[in-house]
């Protein structure tokens, strides 16, 4: 019976990664660790909750023996504009928390997921059909802690037989956990404005043009990945997924298709431009399709349609 262990369980994606893990795997083989923060009502409703820092190899090591772990996910990290503000703390909770995960996983034979970024490319990189196998050479300490990580995974998985897996996941758009400072968190914000004022001020320029992908296909992600039958994989870690790819100009032509009276402005936020210059357009995911059977199910419209229908009733029952 598969034990699972989600890290960073109240950002983003954890907070829907676990109860979509709960659902799939049974409320009690599914353990949220969150940190700090409070989780939220349904986590820890729902089903086992600890607080833990990742960078406490001794405390990872107790839940993991305590539950009797058999899978960890690991989305526990700072993301990259928070990142590049504090480059060392990044640096801390990034690597040194996947290696106590991956310390964690050889001594009990955990299989391990590490969900990479687009940031694990670089200014040198294609930036159109930007291969699986390529130039990995990132700018932003967030995008070196995603390399890094990656690697580690592969050799801990060549090194010690550890079944890590992962994907370089692209800007993920979701309306239950607000995103914990990315660079592509402006297609969340934007539909959170949009239905409220009925305008954005976007810190990206109009023509930004960057890979992306709704929370649902990122969950299913991540869960059929690490499913398939290891027979299948030639690549192991730092797949590349997309669904979509746009710019803000476009994005808000799509709002605009349901709220014709919505506008938006540009504010340019020179960090975040810069981290967003230096990563691709658009990726090539054929790996992915081709190895374990990737196959996204919301494309622009289809995600927009979603996102205002889900932002609207939440907003309503404020
Ligand atoms: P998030 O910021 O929403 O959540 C990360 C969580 O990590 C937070 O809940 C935070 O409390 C926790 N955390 C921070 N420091 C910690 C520590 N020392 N110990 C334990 N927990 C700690 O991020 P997310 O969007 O849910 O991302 C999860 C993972 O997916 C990260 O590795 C991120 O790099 C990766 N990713 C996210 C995106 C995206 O668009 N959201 C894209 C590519 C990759």
């Amino acid at each position: 019976m598969a034990k699972i262990l989600v890290t960073g369980a109240t950002g983003q994606i954890g907070a829907e990664l676990t109860l979509a893990l709960r659902e799939r795997y049974g409320t009690d083989n599914v353990i949220a660790a969150g940190h700090r923060r409070e989780p939220s009502g349904t986590l820890a409703q729902t089903g086992p909750y600890c607080s833990l820092d990742v960078r406490d190899a001794a405390a990872l090591e107790a839940v993991v023996t305590g539950h009797g772990i058999t899978a960890i996910y690991h989305l526990a990290a700072l993301l990259s504009a928070v990142a590049e503000e504090q480059p060392l703390l990044a640096w801390d909770i990034n690597m040194n928390g996947l290696l106590n995960v991956l310390e964690s996983a050889r001594k009990y034979r955990c299989q391990v997921f590490f969900p990479s970024s687009i940031a694990a490319f670089g200014p040198g990189t294609p930036p159109f059909n930007t291969p699986q196998d390529t130039v990995q050479h990132p700018s932003t300490i967030y995008g070196i802690t995603k390399v890094t990580g990656e690697l580690l995974c592969d050799y801990y998985a060549h090194r010690y037989g550890i079944d890590a897996r992962g994907l370089r996941y692209p800007g993920l758009i979701s309306n239950q956990v607000l995103p914990g400072g990315g660079t592509t968190d402006y297609a969340v914000d934007i539909f959170y404005a949009a239905v409220k004022q009925r305008h954005y001020d976007c810190f990206l320029r109009a023509d930004t043009q960057l890979d992306m992908m709704y929370m649902p296909d990122a969950i299913a992600a991540a869960v059929q990945l690490m499913e398939t039958d290891a027979s299948r994989l030639t690549h192991r870690n730092g797949f590349n997924v997309t669904a979509m790819s746009f710019t803000p100009a476009q994005l808000a032509v799509e709002i605009q298709k349901h709220l014709p009276d919505f506008t938006i402005g540009y504010t340019v936020d020179p960090l975040r431009q810069g981290i967003a210059d230096s990563w691709p357009r658009h990726m090539d995911d054929s790996a992915a399709r081709a190895e374990w059977g990737w196959q996204p199910r919301y494309d622009l419209p289809a995600m927009v349609d979603d996102m205002l229908r889900h932002i609207t009733a939440k907003l309503r029952n404020k």
